[in-house]
């Protein structure tokens, strides 16, 4: 009885204080990760919500992913060396990083940003947040996975990363001591812990070290999960709906415009990945995000295999699922083009045979890679906030290499400044980084 009239008291309460948001609309416009979380948590404080994307939800950078959450990946894009190492691999077709040279102002632009960035002082300034933002995130998953009932291969079995040279395994010892210091438990690998957690498999390899906060998903079945429980939610899904351009009045953002439909917009959330840029430009903002394509092949597991691991030096992921491996890598920065380049996925495979000798190379069936595209900002941070040129439009996008560990965080401060309650806890990396992107 007492449980009946508490509970009562409860819900009348969150009502009244619900409310207050839901006679507004939120607009999403992309239904990747990053807007289906924002999605998420939007409805969670009771705002009613639309999610607009130009292809079927679940077909976004994510879904060939490589499922990693990490708390370790506190180093952001931009860091030393990147640039030279981008300069260097252009002519290697099978490289892991690749900047297609053009003459086009928002990619040299972009460059130059990105490589003002690429420094010790950046990385200095960044990772103490970073790495509270990714494991706020990965808290977030934990809440997730009691309350979505479809399941996602959510594993806590930590992420491995080997090195082949003695120089690029001091250097990762050096990131284990940097990730100590930020509160974070990381350590180095005797061969014998190699030979023990994976029986199966023959390794090349200086040494290795491990992150064993770090989780993984199947990021497929995260997206469709997170998609199913929106829909019985309540949130409208309007799919294969390309937005052709965005209108508004003033300090205002009012309409989103399609082929054949068009939507009035109370409050819009940019959350379209790569193409980010192109639609902000329609209302005078120019986003530095590029697109850097990477690929991913899912295959049969050849070896038992329960741990992910990364092949350091060739920036490979190695993701064990129920019963397949998936391998991803490469970060092509050569603009919106989803088309698969075989040379670069030839380049991953044979990564994996350099780490790992016994790889039959020759039983992986290549007609089964993937693309996609991560949102690279020129800092290599995500930009998450409003745009202070417009009153209704906040946005969500550039997370690059991290937009799966990063999207319940995202979603929660999207969320989070949209109903006024964003109390600016990110504040080293997350503000005013939009006086230098809004014009
Ligand atoms: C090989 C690879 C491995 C990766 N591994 C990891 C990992 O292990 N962990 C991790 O955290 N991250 C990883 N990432 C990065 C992560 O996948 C991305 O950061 C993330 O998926 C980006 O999500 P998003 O929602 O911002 O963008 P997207 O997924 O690109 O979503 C944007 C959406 O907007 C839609 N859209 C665009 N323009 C329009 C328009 N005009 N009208 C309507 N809709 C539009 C698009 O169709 C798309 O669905 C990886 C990426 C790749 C490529």
């Amino acid at each position: 009885m007492l449980i009946d009239i508490l509970s009562t008291i409860c819900l009348t309460d969150l009502t009244i204080f619900f409310g207050s948001f839901m006679s507004k609309e939120i607009t999403v416009l992309g239904g990747g990760i990053i807007g289906l979380s924002c999605a998420y948590y939007l409805n969670q404080i009771g705002y009613s919500v639309r999610v607009i994307d130009q292809r079927k939800i679940g077909d976004s950078c994510a879904l060939g992913n490589a499922g990693y959450i990490t708390p370790s990946h506190f180093v952001p894009l931009a860091a030393p060396g990147m640039v030279k190492k981008g300069i260097q691999w252009m002519l290697n077709p099978e490289s892991p990083f690749y900047i297609h040279p053009k003459l086009d102002w928002s990619l040299l632009s972009w460059l130059w940003q990105f490589n003002r960035h690429c420094t010790r002082s950046h990385v200095e300034r960044v990772k103490q947040a970073l790495f509270e933002l990714c494991s706020h995130s990965h808290r977030l998953y934990l809440d997730l996975e009691q309350v979505l009932p479809q399941k996602f291969q959510f594993q806590h079995n930590g992420i491995y990363v080997v090195s082949q040279t003695a120089k690029a395994q001091a250097e990762e010892l050096a990131l284990v001591r940097q990730a100590q210091q930020l509160g974070m438990n990381a350590r180095e690998v005797s061969r014998g812990e190699f030979d023990r957690v994976f029986p199966d498999m023959e390794f090349d390899i200086d040494g290795g070290i491990y992150f064993p906060e770090d989780s993984h998903v199947h990021p497929g079945e995260f997206l469709s999960s997170l998609h199913n429980e929106l829909k019985i939610r309540g949130v409208e899904f309007c799919e294969n709906i390309e937005v052709k351009s965005i209108l508004s009045k003033g300090a205002r953002v009012t309409k989103v415009v399609g082929e054949t439909q068009s939507f009035s917009v109370d409050e819009l959330v940019l959350a379209c990945g790569s193409w980010t840029p192109e639609l902000a430009k329609q209302l005078g903002i120019s986003i530095p995000i590029q697109a850097g394509k990477g690929y991913s092949v899912t295959v049969d597991k050849p070896w038992e295999i329960e741990t992910p691991i990364i092949l350091n030096e060739a920036a490979v992921a190695i993701t064990p699922f129920k019963d397949k491996i998936r391998f991803a890598g490469t970060m092509e920065i050569a603009g919106v083009d989803l088309s698969i380049n075989t040379r670069r996925v030839d380049g991953i495979l044979k990564s994996v045979k350099r780490y790992i000798p016994n790889f039959d190379i020759e039983s992986i069936d290549k007609s089964e890679a993937w693309a996609g595209l991560r949102p690279c900002s020129a800092d290599g941070l995500p930009l998450i906030g409003r745009l202070p040129s417009y009153q209704n439009l906040t946005i969500a996008a550039g997370h690059a290499m991290l937009g799966l560990t990063l999207a319940p965080v995202t979603g929660q401060i999207i969320a989070e400044i949209i109903s006024d309650q964003y109390e600016n806890k990110y504040a080293s990396i997350l503000p005013t980084r939009f006086d230098s992107v809004a014009k």
